[in-house]
């Protein structure tokens, strides 16, 4: 009798190998090198089969490749694909009329990644404060929050409270005070009349998913009104029916002033980020004050449109909202002793792992070797992310994993 010989790695040895000669080390990922992937599932160079769920951090709401989005990829590349913005192209319109529509707002501003998303709409908010409200030259305030994450720019992790972030990067802007998140009150002594603007993320994702206390984002909201304040919400990762609504600020029925949306908007495909807001505060761009070579390209808006068609058409949000329910009381089942806490919203979930128990990044490992995906966020905390088509199936095969791993 033969003992079966293990899975060969011999591919994913060589990838790694490359990778680990000559690619910068800003990153530590797991040892899996994908080589295919459909739906809710990926294929790794030596053919293990994983499922996903981690969703490229909320890129993936789609799944991989789904068809409707890679029709309208095939069709678009069959006939244009990048003209500029010093040119119109017929993809850029109804993009905006459409994007507006779903989000409620006036006017949009497109852009590529969401750090560049989120630096627009900073600067949005800066000109705003000049124009508009009236602040001093170079004294406007935008009010941030504790154990934010909004991207990597210098601008960016100038607000950002992890060190590691910071180290090595500055000399960083100033302007961006921080509150703890989550205490409304501390907004309020923050705000002066320099104030022109409050960042949030409605539920921190790369923070450990922290679901703020209830009421918070509303009570926020009535503090920006009073104290003329855009609230500026950054939904890169919450957005688009992640949460169980099409934007998580809706849990509360707070319109922000400014919406940053991202990952999920480029269908799994392209970076795509967008900026929205109302006539009076996108009003105030000039044409030369800001831009992007590749924002609002006639692609980008082909694949985003595709992507909003499908996050309505395949209801995605109640999809989330149901899915995360189940996957919650399944979770909570188990009652395993190692998980201190199960938190988050329709698909975006937390697991959090006892300190006594191990850091997350070895469950992550665990998960993997048994053919699940999923990747910390903060030291402690498992995020459970997978695409939102996935179904009961798939859900109670990572359930079962997690069963294997937490028991
Ligand atoms: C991922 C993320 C960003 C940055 O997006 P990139 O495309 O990586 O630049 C900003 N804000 C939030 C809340 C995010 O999750």
């Amino acid at each position: 009798m033969t003992t079966a010989a293990a899975p060969s790695r011999a591919r994913t040895q060589e990838h790694l190998t490359l990778v680990d000669r000559f690619s910068a080390r800003n990153y530590a990922p797991l040892p899996v090198v994908v080589a295919h992937a459909e739906g809710c599932w990926v294929t790794d160079v030596d053919g293990k089969r994983y499922l996903d769920c981690l969703s490229a951090y909320s890129a993936l709401n789609f799944g991989h490749r789904h068809p409707a989005i890679m029709s309208a990829v095939a069709e678009q590349c069959g006939r244009l694909t990048l003209t500029s913005r010093a040119f119109q192209n017929d993809q850029f319109g109804p993009f905006c009329e459409e994007i507006c529509r779903l989000c409620g707002m006036d006017r949009v501003l497109p852009m590529n990644s969401g750090a560049e998303g989120v630096e627009t709409a900073l600067k949005t908010a800066r000109k705003w404060g000049y124009k508009v409200k009236g602040v001093a030259a170079d004294q406007a305030e935008i009010i941030c929050c504790t154990n934010n994450f909004h991207g990597r720019t210098i601008t960016v992790v100038s607000f950002s409270d992890d060190p590691q972030y910071r180290d090595g990067f500055g000399p960083f802007t100033p302007g961006f005070p921080l509150v703890p998140y989550g205490d409304a009150a501390a907004l309020e002594r923050a705000i002066t009349p320099n104030t022109v603007g409050f960042l949030v993320e409605p539920i921190q994702g790369e923070g450990g998913i922290v679901v703020p206390p209830a009421g918070y984002l509303r009570r926020c909201r009535e503090l920006c009104t009073k104290h003329r304040v855009l609230f500026i919400a950054d939904e890169i990762q919450t957005g688009l029916a992640r949460t169980g609504r099409m934007f998580a600020c809706e849990h509360e029925g707070v319109k922000p002033d400014l919406l940053i949306l991202g990952k999920a908007l480029g269908g799994g495909v392209m970076p795509v980020s967008a900026v929205l807001g109302s006539n009076e505060v996108m009003g105030v761009f000039n044409p030369g004050d800001h831009g992007s070579t590749f924002g609002g390209n006639p692609l980008s808006c082909a694949v985003a449109r595709a992507a909003m068609r499908t996050l309505t058409g395949e209801r995605l949000a109640e999809r989330a909202a149901a899915m995360g329910t189940y996957f919650v009381e399944k979770m909570r089942a188990l009652r395993s002793a190692k998980v201190r806490e199960i938190r988050g919203r329709g698909l975006l979930l937390g697991i959090e792992i006892g300190e006594e128990h191990g850091d997350a990044h070895h469950y992550c490992e665990l998960l993997a070797e048994r053919g699940v995906l999923c990747k910390e966020t903060a030291k402690q905390v498992l995020r459970i992310a997978p695409p939102l088509i996935i179904d009961k199936d798939d859900l109670d095969f990572a359930l079962e994993r997690l069963a294997e791993v937490l028991m």
